[in-house]
């Protein structure tokens, strides 16, 4: 508020309370000094507030204390909002579920369009989402990721090194067989 602000105020507040002076040209400038950054209506509705439940005169701090609520529950509405509209994330596990799955299903279908065998196919994809989870000790390959050959090239005869082929069977209990 700067001091026309402050004097407008000051003019509402002496309408309400006879203790307070509107044309006090020395209470306006220490008003204004005290609450420059409070917002002229955020103090009107303080002012109201105050009035309404208090028979004591109202000071700076008074409005200062309305203002810091004010602000704090904006935030917080605010932040509510942002929580809202935020789609729900998936932890970690979930997503890698969520990826996993999706391998499986079109290692599958890939194999269905071969013309392999379903129940075999399907084998092999649980056998491939089995090695994928877990990295490979052979080319350290992270999980999800396909074992790399030299250059950095995706494997060409095998999906991934033995070393995970094994790693994969003695966790899962699965079997581990790579398509060929
Ligand atoms: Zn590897």
């Amino acid at each position: 508020m700067n001091a026309a602000e402050v004097a407008q105020l000051l003019g509402i507040a002496s309408t309400l309370d006879n203790r307070i002076s509107a044309g006090s040209k020395m209470q306006v400038r220490t008003w204004s000094h005290v609450l420059d950054d409070v917002p002229y209506p955020v103090a009107e509705r303080a002012l109201r507030e105050h009035y309404r439940r208090s028979t004591a005169t109202i000071m700076p701090a008074d409005i200062v204390e309305h203002w810091r609520t004010a602000r704090r529950e904006n935030a917080e509405q605010r932040h509510n909002a942002e929580l809202r509209a935020q789609p729900r994330q998936l932890d970690d596990t979930a997503r890698l579920r969520i990826i996993r799955a999706g391998i499986a299903r079109v290692t599958t279908a890939l194999a269905i369009t071969r013309g392999l065998d379903p129940a075999r196919a399907q084998a092999e994809a649980d056998a491939r989402r089995a090695w994928l989870a877990l990295p490979c000790p052979h080319c350290h390959a992270r999980p999800d990721h396909p074992c790399t050959g030299s250059g950095g090239r995706p494997l060409r005869k095998t999906a991934a090194h033995p070393a995970r082929l094994d790693a994969a069977h003695a966790t899962s209990g699965h079997t581990t067989e790579g398509p060929r």
